[in-house]
């Protein structure tokens, strides 16, 4: 975990390691909450910067869906200080409430005439592994 602060010319402190280990761990993306009550202890605010860091660096993005935190999730695709290129749908459980990012077998292409597009937010609704059983 170090090196992933290295490569992006982060410092390394105790705080972006716990919280990248924390967020690397978990199978489903978590809120800054959530992420905050596996720590020992935290200020709120530090660990807020330390979330916008990692997300202007390109490490790990927000997921902003309707009705739910905002929750946070390693970035899995090539991101980076610039550009957040996102190739996956955002699946939330509507049982938990739990949100993955998932890789779709195949992606849908969508052009609209006069506009390019950068990247596409697509969500997907429905019941997770856990709950189905
Ligand atoms: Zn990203
Ligand atoms: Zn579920
Ligand atoms: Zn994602």
């Amino acid at each position: 975990m170090k090196e992933v602060l290295q490569n992006k010319n982060l410092s390394v402190t105790p705080l972006r390691l716990n919280v990248l280990g924390i967020i690397n761990s978990s199978l489903s993306a978590l809120s800054a909450q959530e992420i905050g009550e596996k720590l020992n202890e935290y200020n709120r605010i530090t660990l807020y910067r330390t979330l916008k860091s990692f997300i202007s660096s390109g490490i790990i993005h927000e997921i902003a869906l309707a009705g739910l935190d905002p929750k946070y999730a390693l970035c899995i695709d090539e991101c980076s200080s610039e550009t957040h290129n996102h190739q996956h749908i955002h699946f939330s459980c509507t049982e938990c409430d739990k949100v993955l990012c998932v890789e779709a077998e195949r992606m849908p292409t969508i052009q609209i005439p006069n506009f390019s597009i950068e990247s596409l937010d697509i969500q997907a609704k429905g019941i997770c592994n856990n709950c189905s059983e």
